[in-house]
């Protein structure tokens, strides 16, 4: 097999949530360009479409489903509108997210606190579940679960997504080891510091974001398409024996 053939996607399909933002275009167009179908899930059409044109520029088929992840009633639907138009799913990403800058546990509404859970956790779990049933009696498919350094770290300031993004983590090892034994490859991408909507904040806030910069040995921000090179891998047959891992991609950004 050659190394085009082993990252090739062609004929499969893939579903990324948030993929009308940041890093959830990002790796859309990264397996668009490898071939792959997509359908991206997010709340706001006009984001959607935005994304849809570039898609369809990539010449792969694609679809967009409007819909907020934290409406559980709505996931199973959403899903099956997608696959009555594109076929069924091979590539789940569960990208979606959002942050509470609380600032910390006593400061944290328990609204914000649900919200942030469920739009990560819950709806990973809930969507994974959906996918898997359908990948598991293809003896085929892989899910890949968007975490970050918070999955790593505690934190002062948003201590509802570490909790989230830890729990991400783990999520991914147990849903690794039961779906093993099906051909189902579950695997974990943790971004450092990207620039994106999400990360806008940090900008006005130059001290932070100096220290960023400088703790980064690659000395910069990432782009949303440095990120499509860890997903067409974790899609591909190249990662065919690659289970219950996170594939860190942060300039370097975690390893001091
Ligand atoms: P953006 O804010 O740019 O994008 C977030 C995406 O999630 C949007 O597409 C948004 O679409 C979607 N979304 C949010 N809430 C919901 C919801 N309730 N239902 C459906 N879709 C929703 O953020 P990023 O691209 O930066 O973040 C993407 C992922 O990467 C997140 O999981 C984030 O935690 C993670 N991450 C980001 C890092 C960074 O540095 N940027 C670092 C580490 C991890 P819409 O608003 O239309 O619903």
């Amino acid at each position: 097999m050659s190394n085009g053939e082993l990252f090739d996607l062609k004929g499969k399909v893939a579903v990324v949530t948030g993929g009308n933002g940041g890093l959830g275009r990002g790796i859309a167009l990264g397996l668009a360009r490898a071939g792959a179908a997509v359908a991206v899930l997010g709340r706001t059409e006009a984001k959607n479409n935005a994304v849809l044109q570039e898609l369809r520029e990539a010449g792969v088929p694609c679809t967009a489903v409007a819909l907020d992840l934290t409406r559980r009633d709505d996931l199973a639907p959403a899903f099956e509108a997608v696959e009555a138009k594109l076929g069924a799913v091979d590539i789940l990403v569960n990208n979606a997210g959002n942050v509470s800058l609380s600032g910390g546990i006593m400061n944290e509404a328990d609204a914000d606190w649900d919200n942030v859970i469920a739009t990560h956790l819950h709806a990973t779990f809930l969507l994974s579940k959906i996918a898997a049933r359908g990948m598991l009696s293809r003896r085929a498919g892989k899910i890949i679960n968007i975490g970050s350094m918070y999955s790593f770290f505690g934190s002062g300031l948003i201590p509802s997504y570490s909790a989230a993004k830890g729990a991400i983590i783990q999520l991914t090892k147990s849903m690794a080891i039961e779906f093993a034994p099906g051909n189902v490859q579950v695997n974990a991408i943790a971004p450092g510091w990207f620039e994106t909507e999400m990360t806008a904040p940090v900008k006005t806030m130059p001290a932070m974001h100096n220290e960023i910069m400088l703790r980064t040995p690659a000395g910069r921000w990432g782009q949303a398409e440095e990120l499509a090179g860890a997903a067409v891998f974790l899609a591909s047959r190249a990662s065919d024996f690659v289970t219950g891992t996170t594939v860190v991609v942060d300039g370097g950004y975690s390893i001091r």
